[in-house]
């Protein structure tokens, strides 16, 4: 019987696969589109997803909002989840053991999301779903494309907060990923060029 998202999430709220099971708040599956022509996983919930049951609802949230907004992103056409669902404590990176239990899961996301777009933001994200050691800042920005996805690594919004000269990099690569929407027929072009945000969101 084909996936739905009702059994799903269900099995999302019931998982106590890793120990991160038994320390979380709620746990944290998607914010956005249900289906999505581009998909982007980040790391893991914070603080505030964790409370809040929503991934990237945080300062770093507000941040990639804000540069998804000002390139004319309609939220029609993303999803946004995480390699885990639920939050590491004292927000450590997920282990390689955690990432791997959650990984059935991310599958099944990906599957009922059916993107044609994955952008893995940050190191972990980019480790985790593709094996690769390649340091973020050498492979960002550099299209791959696997099973018929598009993919691309580029810097987690929360690095940008701690790096903000780095931001302009996110902005490139967010045009990139938007260029792609464009020429898959999943978004017009901008009549006028975006100019990148300077605020936190
Ligand atoms: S992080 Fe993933 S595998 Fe671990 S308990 Fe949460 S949902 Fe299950």
């Amino acid at each position: 019987m084909p996936d739905s998202w009702e059994n799903f999430l269900s099995d999302c709220e019931r998982c106590r696969a890793c120990p991160l099971g038994a320390t979380r708040g709620k746990v944290v599956v998607y914010r956005g589109s249900p289906k999505a022509p581009l998909m982007f996983i980040g790391e893991g919930p914070g603080a505030e997803e964790d409370a809040r049951g929503k991934p990237f609802v945080g300062q770093a949230g507000r941040l990639l909002d804000l540069l998804l907004e000002a390139q004319g992103f309609p939220e029609s056409v993303y999803h946004i989840g995480n390699v885990v669902k639920c939050r590491p404590p004292e927000n450590r990176v997920p282990t390689e053991a955690e990432a791997a239990a959650c990984k059935p899961l991310l599958a099944r996301q990906i599957l009922l999301v059916r993107p044609r777009v994955v952008v893995m933001l940050g190191a972990t994200a980019y480790r985790y779903i593709t094996q690769s050691k390649d340091p973020i800042s050498r492979v960002r920005g550099q299209w791959t494309e696997k099973n018929g996805f598009h993919m691309l690594p580029t810097f987690h919004p929360a690095y940008i907060l701690r790096n903000d000269r780095e931001r302009v990099v996110l902005w490139q690569d967010l045009a990139l990923v938007r260029r792609k929407l464009e020429e898959l027929g999943y978004l017009d072009p901008l009549p006028n060029q975006a100019a990148m945000p300077s605020g936190r969101g």
